[in-house]
């Protein structure tokens, strides 16, 4: 077994993570079995209760882990399907530690950072990569080099490298190469933090220089010169016009033989699947227009994998989705709206800021009969628009935003009730779902059974599905016996479809997701239609 560990040095949100997943995929490509670990310096256990506006998007996964995103780009790079056991934090490490402490499992002795801390590091890590059965484990190292929080991490990982054999392990180290006011790149940030790496005994492998420009001869050179690696092993990783193409500029940069040289790794079949989907996105001719209503807009990774989910729906349909980012909270001055895409995309959220700006949107699809499509709290506001001005439940809502309205058509079922007042969570993870025969819904899966990723403690109240349905609102698919409502339809609009789950937490380059592929389809038919194209 192989271990590539990547850090990073001068700042953070250098593309760590996309470098990472990168190299995860050019080993995918080279046919060896990847397994990827995310470690998260931060204190708590998981992502679960961090603010999107601090963080970034929290990902799921189908165990119902709460992640940072950069497990996301794993899933989709790579290829795999992750569980909570492939994001360490040092919450995780520290409580397993301790209760091993408290069953006396450390025989009286001191526990201390190292050995203990250090040691339950290293056999996660292990573990997770014997049991997944890998040819190669990559750990991502999250923070930056000199941080206190990941200093535990990193004296693991140094100690690893002396455990293992010298061609089992490898380490990459990622870094910033600014330029200067006259354009110079300059390679001072990234000498200072291969030293910083060096005073915890690390000596990096490989070292990818991000830049705006593609790195000099000059600059691989002294970069070289001043931080010891070969010349070849410095890597130009300069911003590139889209994520996916990063793998292709690795392979460019021959990353891919210098990675099969030091590692010793036997030639094995290799595939071009990712660059034909890469040229696929490139050659996409179709352009369509998606407005995304939602309340994180201002920050970039919020809504990560919608952006992704719909990416990829559309490089599968040949066009490129630009996605236009709204504040639902404007709206909300304002009695009537005008929004100009070619399909309108409610996502998920938490709290009452914005959502009657979102509920404006979603009538505003309904009405001028515009592809849309609602994520968990985008379904459950579809839920409650529907009721107020179809059903006319004036004060229809969900009881997260009223507590005293006279038509709770969301609400919390009693044993949800019951999770919360143990001070419980909400409904996580990959849940199954049956799908009704003869519906939108079942056209785009094409199954009765599926399974997709769940994360809400909310559902439509049972006593309103009747009545929802009668006034054409149609429930698709359910959980759990047909208690819980997960997919709705209305069969008389071009496309309206709203999940209760987050779809696009499974969406992945050579497998789309249904929903977003259905929606963008309909997106694009809806804009030859404006244009008089059909
Ligand atoms: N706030 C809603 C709930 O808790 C929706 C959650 C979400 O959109 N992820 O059910």
């Amino acid at each position: 077994m192989k271990f590539i560990v990547v850090t990073g040095g001068v700042m953070s949100g250098l593309g760590k993570g996309i470098t990472a997943a990168s190299i995860g995929r050019i080993l995918v490509d080279m046919g060896y079995n990847v397994v990827p670990i995310k470690i998260d310096p931060y204190i708590n256990i998981d992502a679960g209760t961090m603010n999107p506006f601090q963080h970034g998007e929290v990902y799921v996964l189908k165990d119902g882990t709460e992640v940072d995103l950069d497990l996301g780009h794993y899933e989709r790079f790579i290829g795999v399907e992750l569980t909570g056991e492939h994001n360490i934090t040092t919450g995780k490490i520290y409580s397993r530690v301790i209760e091993k402490e408290r069953k006396g499992e450390y025989l009286g002795q001191t526990v201390q950072i190292i050995p203990h801390i250090t040691d339950e590091i290293k056999r996660w890590i292990r573990d997770v990569a014997e049991k997944r059965n890998a040819d190669i484990c990559l750990v991502e190292v999250g923070g930056t080099v000199g941080d206190i929080e990941s200093m535990p991490f990193l004296e693991a990982v140094r100690q690893m490298h002396n455990e293992e054999r010298e061609e089992d392990f490898l380490l990459v180290h990622v870094t910033l190469v600014p330029l200067d006011s006259g354009g110079e790149q300059k390679t001072k940030p990234t000498q200072h933090s291969v030293k910083e790496l060096r005073s915890l005994g690390l000596h990096p492998d490989v070292i990818v220089g991000r830049c705006k420009r593609e790195l000099e001869d000059s600059t691989k050179k002294k970069i070289s010169l001043f931080c010891d690696v070969p010349a070849e092993a410095v890597i130009s990783a300069k911003d590139a016009d889209d994520i996916y193409e990063v793998p292709l500029i690795f392979k460019e940069e021959r990353l891919d033989s210098y990675i099969a040289r030091k590692l010793r790794l036997e030639k094995r079949d290799s595939s071009g699947d990712w660059e034909s989907f890469v040229e696929k996105m490139r050659n996409a001719s179709e352009e369509v227009t998606i407005a995304v209503v939602g309340k994180y807009i201002d920050v970039r990774d919020s809504y990560i994998s919608i952006r992704e989910a719909l990416k990829i729906a559309g490089i599968h349909n040949s066009a490129k989705v630009s996605v236009i980012w709204v504040d639902s909270e404007d709206f909300e001055d304002f009695s009537e709206i005008e929004i100009e895409a070619d399909g309108i995309l409610v996502p998920g959220g938490f709290g009452q800021r914005g959502v009657e700006g979102k509920m404006m949107a979603i009538e505003y699809a309904r009405e001028n009969n515009i592809p849309f499509l609602g994520i968990c709290l985008g379904f459950q506001l579809s839920v409650i628009e529907f009721a107020r001005n179809v059903l006319e439940y004036d004060k229809a809502n969900s009881t997260e935003f009223d507590r005293n309205t006279p038509h709770p058509v969301i609400d919390l079922l009693p044993e949800q009730k019951e999770v919360e007042r143990l001070g419980g969570t909400m409904r996580l993870g990959d849940i199954e779902i049956t799908i009704k025969r003869n519906t939108v819904a079942y056209s785009l899966y094409r199954k009765e059974k599926i399974y997709e990723r769940h994360r809400h403690r909310f559902e439509v109240n049972p006593e309103y599905i009747d009545k929802l349905e009668g006034a054409g609102l149609v429930f698709s698919g359910h959980s759990d016996g047909g208690r819980r409502m997960e997919i709705l339809e209305i069969p008389s609009h071009r496309f309206f479809l709203a999940t209760q789950f987050h779809p696009e937490f499974k969406a992945k380059p050579f497998s789309p997701s249904p929903p977003f592929m259905g929606f963008v389809r309909s997106a694009i038919q809806f804009r030859r239609e404006m244009n008089g194209e059909t």
